[in-house]
Parts: structure tokens; C-alpha cells; sequence
């Protein structure tokens, strides 16, 4: 815990020493990446801070309903016209996960790194990086605490929606205590929890249902039965009218399968490259597998970006995750 006041402090230095700042998460964001981009920089404007948002891509549209959610600029369509010397990273494990935002990084410009991934290789000038935590927005909640600010129902809803998914609506085993404690201090600002339960778990898209029953139709399972994995491609995108973001969710099938240990969702990229997404119902470490193809994350849920075709690649991340079955 000391550790972590001398983070904070230093974070709160941060803050106030300097007065622009660049708000960045990860590639393809998810609930927790976006909440926490949008709770810095509320954080920000209550200190009279100027600041952007920024990510690489577009933030999926269901968390449109996020307050400033329209501020947050995505740079494959909107780029800036300036750099930055100061940057917030939040929500990502290693510096590569900024992806192409970096290229608004004024060179040698200072980093504050907030994240919760083990795996994080505290790549910031000062790192707020806490493993114990469910999801960034339980650091944000500490950060914002620590700072002596009183929340809003705004940002209390940005927050509540960091921890709702990245703890699965609270059934992962990150789901503390604390972290109940701090949802219900949340909910104590008026945050509709049911309804971004019923909005952000619940409900799909037509296509992304369509896109759910392609990808189980092709379900394959390892002669023990202990490894599932199913597989995404732009074919199949466009076949059913998904996005990228409606392949959110898939992966848990797979896992969910009684008796599999780790279910696997290979989505292509490009002819080059495979993202996989892993889970684990807790025998393998599946950040170790993640790691060992330059990827990272949680015990139970990693990913990577890998080089290669699915042919090729499918058999390398099984024979990795079967070292430790
Ligand atoms: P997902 O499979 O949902 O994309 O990600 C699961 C977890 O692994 C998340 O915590 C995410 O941040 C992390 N993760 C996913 N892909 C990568 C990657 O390419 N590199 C790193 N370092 N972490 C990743
Ligand atoms: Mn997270």
C-alpha cells in the first residue's frame, strides 16, 4: 500500500507540474479503456488542465452513451495538428498497445502509465501500475480519492462501466471486496447499473449474433477435449455485416465449454497477422502464452497480435498452451 502512495503521489505530481496532456488507450478499446480515458480526463478539466483524448481507431459505438464520449478523437480519421510532450497512457499493458498514437508523442516526451495488467513492464516516466486491481478504473477511483475530488454521476458511470466489464458484471474472481465497495459507493451516485448491465453484457447486435453463429458453426476442440477455439476472418465480417467490435464476447464460448481448460478465439487481421484472444478457466496462466508471442494481459484472459497465417499459427499457440496443461 505504500508503494502505491508513492505511485499516486507521483502521479499527482504529474498532473500538476505540466498543463497539456495527451489522454491515450489502448488499440481497439474496450469498456475499461474507454471509461478510463473519459475519467482522466474529467480528472483534468476539474484541475483546469488543457487536454485531448485520443485513440487510434473509433471507440465502439454502444458506449456512445459515456459522458465526452464524442470528445475522444479518433486519429485514423481525425489526426492532430500538434504533438505532445506529456502523455497519460491508460489501460495498457506495454507501450506497443498505444498503437498509432504515438506518432503524437513529441519525441523523448514524459509518460505516466496507468494501468492493472501483471504483465505491465512499467514503460511510463512514472508508472501507476497496480495488478490487484479488477480493471483501471478501480485505480482511477483510488487516483480520484487520493486527489480529493468529489464525484459526479457522470463519471461515476464511467467508472462503474470500467469495472462492470472488465470484471465480466462482476463474476470474474478480480471481483474484491473492494471492488464491490467501490460499485456500490458508485451506484450512491445515482449510476443505473441494471441498465448498463442490460446495454453493455446483454444485448447484442443482429449481426454480431449472425457473426457469433458463423464462428461457433466452425468450433474445434482438442482430441482431450481440455483447448476449444473458434476463428473470425473479414469473410466473415462482411458475410454477416459485423464490425470489429461485435467480435467482443466470442472467445467466452469456446471456454465456456464444460471440461475446457482455455478456449480460443483467433480473429485475422490481415494476410500477416492473427490476433488471439485467450481465456482460462484456471490452469494455464494464459498472459504466459500471451507473453510468449509478444502479447500480455491476465491469468485468465491475454492476447496477442502474432505474425503469421492461421495455418501456422493456430498449432504454435496450442502447443504453447499445452506446455502447461
Ligand atoms: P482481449 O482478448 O479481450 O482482446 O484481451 C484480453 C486481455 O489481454 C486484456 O486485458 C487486454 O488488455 C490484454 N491484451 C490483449 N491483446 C494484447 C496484446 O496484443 N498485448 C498485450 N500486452 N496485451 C493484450
Ligand atoms: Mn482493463
Amino acid at each position: 500500500m505504500q508503494t502505491m502512495n508513492r505511485e499516486l503521489h507521483q502521479s499527482k505530481q504529474f498532473l500538476m507540474e505540466h498543463d497539456h496532456f495527451l489522454v491515450v488507450s489502448h488499440v481497439q478499446p474496450d469498456g475499461d479503456a474507454v471509461s478510463s480515458t473519459l475519467a482522466v480526463g474529467w480528472l483534468l478539466s476539474c484541475l483546469g488542465k488543457n487536454y485531448v483524448m485520443v485513440n487510434e481507431g473509433p471507440i465502439p459505438k454502444r458506449m456512445g452513451y459515456l459522458w465526452q464520449a464524442d470528445q475522444i478523437h479518433d486519429l485514423s480519421v481525425n489526426p492532430l495538428d500538434r504533438k505532445f510532450e506529456h502523455v497519460i497512457c491508460v489501460d495498457c499493458a506495454d507501450f506497443k498497445r498505444v498503437g498509432k498514437t504515438k506518432d503524437w508523442f513529441e519525441e523523448g516526451a514524459k509518460l505516466l502509465n496507468i494501468d492493472h495488467h501483471p504483465t505491465n513492464d512499467a514503460f511510463g516516466t512514472v508508472n501507476l501500475v497496480v495488478p490487484d486491481a479488477a480493471a483501471t478504473a478501480e485505480i482511477l477511483y483510488d487516483f480520484v480519492t487520493y486527489m480529493g475530488l468529489e464525484l459526479n454521476k457522470e463519471v461515476a458511470t464511467a467508472l462503474y462501466t470500467g469495472l462492470l466489464t472488465d470484471t465480466g458484471g462482476f463474476r470474474y474472481s478480480s471481483t474484491s471486496p473492494k471492488v464491490m465497495e467501490i460499485a456500490s459507493r458508485l451506484l450512491e451516485y445515482g449510476v443505473d447499473g441494471p441498465a448498463l448491465s442490460e446495454l453493455l453484457l446483454e444485448q447484442m447486435t443482429l449481426p454480431q449474433l449472425r457473426l457469433l453463429t458463423r464462428a461457433l458453426n466452425g468450433l474445434q476442440l482438442s482430441e482431450d477435449g481440455l483447448i476449444a477455439w473458434v476463428s473470425v476472418s473479414d469473410e466473415d465480417l462482411q458475410a454477416t455485416g459485423a464490425s470489429h467490435e461485435d467480435m467482443e464476447g466470442i472467445v467466452n464460448y469456446p471456454r465456456n465449454i464444460q471440461g475446457v481448460e482455455t478456449g480460443l478465439l483467433f480473429k485475422v487481421i490481415d494476410e500477416q497477422a492473427v490476433k488471439v484472444s485467450m481465456r482460462s478457466a484456471g490452469k494455464v496462466d494464459v498472459a504466459l502464452v500471451a507473453k510468449h508471442f509478444g502479447g500480455g494481459g491476465h491469468v485468465r484472459a491475454a492476447g496477442a497480435r502474432i505474425e503469421g497465417t492461421l495455418d501456422t499459427i493456430v498449432p504454435q499457440v496450442l502447443e504453447q498452451v499445452r506446455l502447461q496443461l
